[in-house]
């Protein structure tokens, strides 16, 4: 089950998460696939998490450091 977040602009479902690091130290970078428009959201737990979980993802990167 994917945690979904929902596009500010066209309220699609349908994102991705794109980056840990917005454009301020409380945002993360999520990329909408249905309008195609990249987006901030604050950050909170259950972003951590989902960052967590597509960091953890990448083969060879040692977890937490
Ligand atoms: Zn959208």
């Amino acid at each position: 089950m994917t945690s979904a977040v929902a596009c500010p602009y066209c309220g699609s479902p349908d994102t991705e998460f794109f980056s840990l690091f917005g454009q301020q130290l409380m945002t993360v970078q999520y990329y909408c696939r249905a309008c195609r428009t990249p987006f901030e959201r604050v950050r909170g737990r259950d972003v951590l998490r989902d960052a967590e979980r597509h960091t953890r993802r990448r083969d060879g990167d040692p977890p937490g450091q």
